[in-house]
Parts: structure tokens; C-alpha cells; sequence
């Protein structure tokens, strides 16, 4: 099946229920509503001639209308390509014009750089999508005129004002690409990724053994849509269980802390800088987080220790997934009802996939233990990356391995633990030492509130350098401490050699710690 008629196929009973709430405003959509919605987003489309073949881009934080648009677009049997809210108009154009998309959907706010892009990318026609309840206007004035009076410039509501019922798209599932989100370019440019209708449908099934929710289950989605896991795990998955979906633009936390009180979500999605957050900040403490019965976290490695001191402050349950866009996004994760399984890992394989830990260089199979570089099999796996045969060629191998290009173990039990990419490995004295090793200790120190390490040359040595951000009660922190924790913890080969203090970690918007501008601002080497 594709996956509209996954989703919306067969609503029976359940058009009345809710299915998206915006955080902020309260405004809510039942599936019924959806579902409408996304037929006359389709029928917009299709009657402005816009249909299977056609990429349309998509330039919003989350609202319960990105859920609308986004569907429309697949329902007309177009691809859809999720655009960076935070990208600069340069980078919007970029993709606009990789992907080679014909038309934007682009939430008010942001209307002067999709305006800007969609000029620069040669994309002729924008539909706004309105800031807050009904009408064409967004709460910023200037931008929603500008774009009013500009050619080209339509409004959601407009383009829903149809009673065209909605185009009758026959697709292949296997092979038409439903989106074409952008890898999180942590590790070099973003890589345009094949995703097919089969693809997604595939991951959602494979999600129910980990992921367990009924329709009374409310679903916070603070991880924005564009990226993979926000529009697959928090999104996706959780409307094909008929949960609700709590929508919130951005993170900050006292919103997001606010948002859980209120609205009692009680399955929350993050990556581990959330993680962090949670068990550090004093705030915490202020809110009734009762409701919190899951906190599911992926994206970057979550230490095991964090990870329990998160479940100890508020008594909820603490998973760890593994993907990567090319997954669509998800292949491991600890399923919700296993207790077993050790935090700091990432839990199983999901059904119908393969894996296969190899070593690097020579390709050959390592045993269990060993750690490799971990090969992915399934269903789920892209079809491949947009315009570089190249980069699909070195990613996807005869047999339909995809290299994931991160270390992983697994245990005797099948379960992985992710060491880290094998890119990142510093290479101290013929010794790999795993970055994220060492970032995870680092946290367990009280006075650290953030930490990074990446390799950098010191006499022409590559050595390990932690990037710290103190505490504010730590402000005495000296470097000989920071390296003297470590060292006491860790074997000689892994000791932090070099220690900086920096205001912040830089991040990627999907929650990576972006470590080669850690090395670009070092002058050093790349990996
Ligand atoms: P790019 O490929 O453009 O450099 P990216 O790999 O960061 O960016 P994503 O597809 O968003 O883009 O992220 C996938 C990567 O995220 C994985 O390859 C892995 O390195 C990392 N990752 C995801 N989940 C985890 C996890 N639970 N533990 C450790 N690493 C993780
Ligand atoms: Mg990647």
C-alpha cells in the first residue's frame, strides 16, 4: 500500500478522535478533518497540475496543518521534500533546487527566505500556510504581504477552498519515492535520500514490536517534521496508531516542560541533548511531569548513566532507538515492554531486516563482540541517494547491504550498542578511541553541562580535545580537573589530552553535535 492509504484508508470509528493538537495555540484536528484536509491539499495540487512525478517542497516547524499539507502531497501521488526550518535562504535554495521541486508549501513566518529561495531556485509557485487558525494571514504582517503581492503566492486556505474530489493516483509503492528528506549533513553535505511509499509503510509496521501505543496515547512532537525520525516516528507512527499528536515549533524548555503538564503526553520523543536537560536542569522540578510514561531517545548515542538518572528523577521509562534517514529512519530500538535490556544500548534489530558487523577493511564478518562496521538489510532501506550514483554505489552493495558507516557490537542476546561513526574514531598512538565514549563520561561530571571531543594534532599528534561548557555553579572548573576525571576513569590510551571551555556545543537541528566545526575552527586535520 502507499502510505495515504495506509494512514487513511479505512478511518472507521476513529474520524472523531483527535489527531493533531498545536501546543501553543490549542487548536486541534480530528482524523476526520485530516483526512478531508489532505484530500483537498491533493485535489489543489492536482487541479494546479501537480501530481506523480512532481517534488513539492515543504518549509514549516510544526503545526497540526504540516501534517495536512505533507499527506496532501504524498495523496496526490507527489514527493514530498522536507525543508530545514532553520536553513538560510541560500541553503533553502539549494535544495529547492537539488531536489528540483516545483512548487513550496511555506509556513508564514518564513516567508522572506522562501520567498528569496524559491526566486533564486527558479520554484514559480508558493502556498503559504497561515500562522495560527484560519485565513491566509500570518502573524507577520510584512513578510504575509510581501508574499500577497508577489506572482505566484497562494494561500493554504485557498488551495483547500475546492470541491474537486481528489485525484484518483494509482501508485507503486515499491518504486515511487514518497519523500526526499535531506540526511542531517553532520558529517558533509546533506545527501538527498530515495524514500518510496514501501519504504515508510515498511518502517511504520516494523515500529509496532518497539513501539507500543493505543489511541488513547498522546505523542509530544517537539522533533521537527522534516527530519526523518520527527516525520516517521513522532508523526507517522503515531497517527497510523489513531494516538493524538502534540505539535510544538521549536525547543525551549520551559515550553516543552509546560506542554507535557498540560496537555499529559505521555510518549515523548527526543534526542539526548533533551536527555540532558531533563536530568540536569533545576527547572524540572517546577512541573508535574506525571503523565511522562515513555521518553524514547535517538539521533546520538544516550549514555547508559544518563539515561538512569533521568529515569530515576521521574519515574518514567527510557528507550533508546537507532536510525539514520536511509532507514527510513528506524533499525533498532528497546522495546517499550522490555525492561532486560540494558540502557546505553540500542536495544534489537526490528523485524524483517538483517544486519551483518564487518570489518572495515577487510569486509570479512567479526563475531559477536567485536565491534564493526554495522550492515543493514530490510525493506526499509532507501532506494537510494538523489543525482549521486556515486554515493549510492558506496552505500548500497550488490546484495542490498546498506553501510551504515557506524561501529556497532552486538551482544550473544542480539543486542547492539553503537560505538560511534567510524569517521569520528580519533586515532591516538594506533589506538581508535570513540568520541562519544569520552562525551558521555564527561557528562557524568557534575560541573559539565555540555561536552564534545573530537581529534585535533598537537605536534603533529592526533590526540583527544574535549570542548566543555560549565555548569553555572562550576564556574571554577579548570581543564587539569576536566582531564584528571577522565583519566582516573578511563585506559591511558583514551585520556583527554586537551580541554577548551566554550559557551555551547554546536548542534545539528536534529540533535548531532556537529564536531567537524569543533575541528574546522581548530585548523586541525579532518577525519
Ligand atoms: P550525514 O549523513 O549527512 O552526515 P547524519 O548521518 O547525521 O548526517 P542522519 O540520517 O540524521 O544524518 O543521522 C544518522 C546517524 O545518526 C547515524 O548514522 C548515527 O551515526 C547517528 N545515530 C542515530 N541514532 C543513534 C544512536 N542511538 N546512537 C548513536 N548514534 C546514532
Ligand atoms: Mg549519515
Amino acid at each position: 500500500v502507499s502510505l495515504p492509504e495506509l494512514l487513511f484508508g479505512a478511518l472507521g470509528g476513529h474520524a472523531r478522535r483527535t489527531a493533531l493538537v498545536d501546543g501553543v495555540t490549542g487548536r486541534s484536528l480530528s482524523y476526520g478533518e485530516l483526512a478531508a484536509g489532505v484530500d483537498r491539499v491533493a485535489a489543489g495540487l492536482a487541479a494546479r497540475g501537480v501530481g506523480r512525478g512532481d517534488v513539492v517542497g515543504i518549509l514549516s516547524p510544526n503545526t497540526p496543518d504540516y501534517a495536512v499539507v505533507f499527506h496532501g502531497v504524498l495523496r496526490a501521488g507527489a514527493t514530498a521534500t522536507t525543508i530545514n526550518a532553520l536553513y538560510t535562504a541560500e541553503e533553502i535554495a539549494t535544495q529547492l533546487a537539488d531536489s528540483g521541486a516545483r512548487l513550496l508549501f511555506a509556513a508564514s513566518p518564513l516567508l522572506d527566505r522562501a520567498t528569496a529561495a524559491a526566486g533564486a531556485a527558479g520554484v514559480s509557485e508558493i502556498v503559504v500556510i497561515a500562522d495560527g487558525a484560519d485565513g491566509a494571514d500570518g502573524a507577520d504582517g510584512g513578510a504575509a504581504d510581501a508574499g500577497d503581492a508577489a506572482a505566484g503566492h497562494l494561500s493554504l486556505a485557498d488551495l483547500l477552498d475546492t470541491d474537486a474530489p481528489a485525484p484518483d493516483v494509482r501508485l507503486d509503492p515499491a518504486r515511487d519515492v514518497a519523500v526526499l528528506p535531506y540526511s542531517s549533513g553532520t558529517t558533509g553535505h546533506a545527501k538527498g535520500v530515495l524514500l518510496t511509499h514501501r519504504n515508510l509503510v515498511a518502517n511504520i509496521v516494523q515500529c509496532q514490536s518497539v513501539i507500543q501505543l493505543t489511541e488513547r496515547s498522546r505523542v509530544l512532537a517537539v522533533l521537527p517534521f522534516f527530519h526523518i525520525y520527527g516525520m516517521q516516528v513522532t508523526m507517522n507512527h503515531a497517527l497510523h496508531n489513531r494516538a493524538t499528536v502534540v505539535t510544538l515549533p521549536r525547543f525551549d524548555l520551559a515550553e516543552f516542560l509546560r506542554v507535557i503538564a498540560e496537555h499529559r503526553t505521555d510518549q515523548v520523543y527526543v534526542a539526548p541533548p533533551v536527555v540532558v536537560a531533563l536530568a540536569k536542569h533545576p527547572a524540572v522540578d517546577d512541573h508535574d511531569l506525571s503523565a511522562l510514561g515513555t521518553l524514547f531517545s535517538g539521533a546520538a548515542p544516550l549514555d547508559a548513566q544518563l539515561a538512569a538518572a533521568v529515569r530515576a528523577r521521574l519515574g518514567c521509562r527510557v528507550r533508546q532507538g537507532y536510525g539514520m534517514t536511509e532507514l527510513s529512519p528506524v533499525s533498532h530500538a528497546i522495546p517499550g515492554d522490555r525492561d532486560d535490556i540494558p540502557p546505553g544500548t540500542v536495544g534489537l534489530l526490528l523485524p524483517n531486516m538483517t544486519a551483518r558487523i564487518v570489518d572495515p577493511d577487510t569486509g570479512a564478518d567479526v563475531g559477536p563482540g567485536v565491534p564493526g562496521e554495522l550492515l543493514l538489510r530490510g525493506p526499509n532501506v532507501m532506494a537510494g541517494y538523489l543525482n549521486d550514483r556515486e554515493a549510492t554505489g558506496a552505500t548500497l552493495d550488490g546484495e542490498g547491504f546498506l553501510r551504515t558507516g557506524d561501529v556497532a557490537v552486538v551482544d550473544g542476546q542480539g543486542c547492539f550498542r553503537i560505538v560511534d561513526r567510524v569517521k569520528e574514531l580519533i586515532k591516538y598512538k594506533g589506538y581508535q578511541v570513540p568520541p562519544a565514549e569520552l562525551e558521555a563520561l564527561l557528562l557524568t561530571h557534575p560541573g559539565v553541562a555540555d561536552a564534545a571531543v573530537v581529534g585535533v594534532l598537537d605536534a603533529g599528534e592526533e590526540v583527544p580535545k574535549a570542548f566543555v561548557v560549565r555548569q553555572p555553579a562550576a564556574a571554577d572548573l579548570t581543564g587539569e580537573e576536566v582531564m584528571a576525571f577522565v583519566a582516573a576513569r578511563v585506559a591511558p590510551h583514551k585520556k583527554v589530552r586537551l580541554v577548551e571551555f566554550v559557551d555551547r556545543i554546536p548542534r545539528s537541528a536534529s540533535g548531532k553535535i556537529l564536531r567537524r566545526e569543533l575541528r574546522a575552527a581548530e585548523g586541525a586535520a579532518p577525519a
